[in-house]
């Protein structure tokens, strides 16, 4: 049997590097920049006042207190979004609105809490200094310099960043296109009627779930039933488009195992046994496409339990690596809080709940090792990884969990 670690690298392996595309912003969310962006211009574009209020020369109103305020006429009601260009008179106030360009030639915004409010004339009962309340043209970025970093992944604030600069493309490492694939004669789509013997297809959207969650353009089509000409065509269809197909299914030992009996002659495409629980059965290699291009394929053995331990253990990081992003699954040790026994010679990964008490970190096995119990993999929030090597832990005994 192969061990985790070394099929691991084999699956690493199938995926190229990292390839840079310009792809609009709203698409990018989530892939990592491939160059510096320079701001396109400044921002804020032009002075605009921080607050609601009236905008003053500052030196006409020194003198404003409480007991002896300055009364101005109010010549202009500035809105935001007022776009014409204007000066302030000497001797004059304008009505300002937080975010509206100030006129030239004033030099503070008084806030409206400081005066009485008036339309017409305007009674201010502090002084202010110059310069107060105005947010500079290009002190938040100046034009030509660097906004965001070579390297960064897009998440919402640099959606705004970019689109505050009006910037509408962006030059990110491609998100790979993942098709999930299930097969099994017994699966219907979930909100259909289910006779003796079917079940609910469930790891076509777990596994589109996960490969979406780790970053990728997952889609999920509809299962193929275990007839090797069906699931031939399918693939021929998917590999002219898909950067990685994944499959769920047919691998094991039975005597309809779809998967394995369509691709075990192909000289890209292996079956091995790695020495896990649960997901022992594994496959991956290159689909041949009819039109020369070979899709990596990964092909997971269909019990819920091992079809999703296995994208974690081998999809997820050759996927994110692939795209650029950084390995995203906190290793840690806890403290096994029951006692456990692992098949010997396998490495076990059970489901848990990571917790902390007043002594530290804490991990509830949960679940029996039958890889059919998705209640117990929805409940839980790490995998406990039991070495090969170990048939037995101890209560108490410090543990490697890898938190989901
Ligand atoms: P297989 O690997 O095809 O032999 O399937 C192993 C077990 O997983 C069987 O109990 C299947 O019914 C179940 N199974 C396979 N594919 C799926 C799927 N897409 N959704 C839910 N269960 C599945
Ligand atoms: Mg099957």
């Amino acid at each position: 049997m192969r061990s985790v670690s070394d099929h691991q690298a084999v699956v690493a392996a199938l995926f190229g590097d990292p390839v840079s595309e310009t792809v609009p912003v709203a698409a990018a969310l989530g892939a990592v920049t491939t160059t510096e962006i320079l701001a396109s211009s400044a921002l804020p574009g032009f002075d605009n006042s921080a607050m609601d209020g009236y905008a003053v020369r500052a030196g006409e109103i020194s003198s404003a207190t409480e007991q002896s305020p300055v009364t101005l006429p109010v010549a202009e009601d500035i809105p935001a979004g007022r776009t014409d260009r204007l000066a302030l008179t000497p001797g004059t106030a304008h009505r300002i609105m937080t975010g509206a360009p100030m006129p030239a030639d004033a030099d503070a915004v008084v806030p409206v809490e400081m005066t009485d409010g008036g339309v017409d004339q305007v009674t201010i009962r502090s002084s202010i200094p110059a310069g107060k309340h105005i947010r500079r043209a290009g002190s938040d970025i100046e034009a030509g310099r660097p906004a965001i970093a070579a390297g960064t992944r897009i998440g919402a604030p640099q959606v705004g960043l970019l689109a505050a600069l009006g910037i509408t493309e962006v030059a990110v490492l491609r998100r790979l296109r993942v098709v999930v694939l299930s097969t099994g004669s017994e699966l219907v789509t979930p909100g259909q009627p289910l006779h003796h013997g079917q079940i609910y297809e469930s790891n076509g959207p777990m596994l589109t779930a996960a490969a979406t969650e780790a970053g990728a353009e997952a889609t999920h089509l509809h299962y193929v039933t275990d007839d090797v000409d069906a699931f031939r065509t399918r693939l021929d269809e998917i590999s002219g488009w898909a950067d990685v197909i994944i499959t769920s299914g047919g691998v094991s030992a039975g005597a309809f195992e779809v998967v394995k009996d369509a691709l075990t002659d192909s000289d890209d495409i292996e079956f091995v046994k790695v020495a896990m629980q649960p997901g022992m059965p594994q496959g991956c290699g290159h689909y041949p496409g009819p039109d020369g291009r070979r899709v990596p394929i990964i092909t997971l053995p269909g019990n819920p339990v091992s079809s999703l331990v296995s994208f974690e253990m081998f999809i997820r990081p050759a996927l994110r690596a692939a795209m650029g992003l950084p390995e995203d699954r906190p290793i840690r040790m806890a403290r096994l809080s029951a006692d456990v026994v692992s098949p010997a010679g396998k490495r076990q990964f059970m489901r848990g709940v990571l917790r902390s008490d007043d002594t530290g970190a804490v991990v509830d096995p949960i679940g029996p090792p039958a890889s059919h119990h998705l209640r117990y993999l929805a409940q839980a929030n790490a995998l406990i990884d039991i070495p090969e090597d170990v048939d037995a832990v101890s209560e108490g005994t410090s543990v490697q969990v890898i938190e989901l």
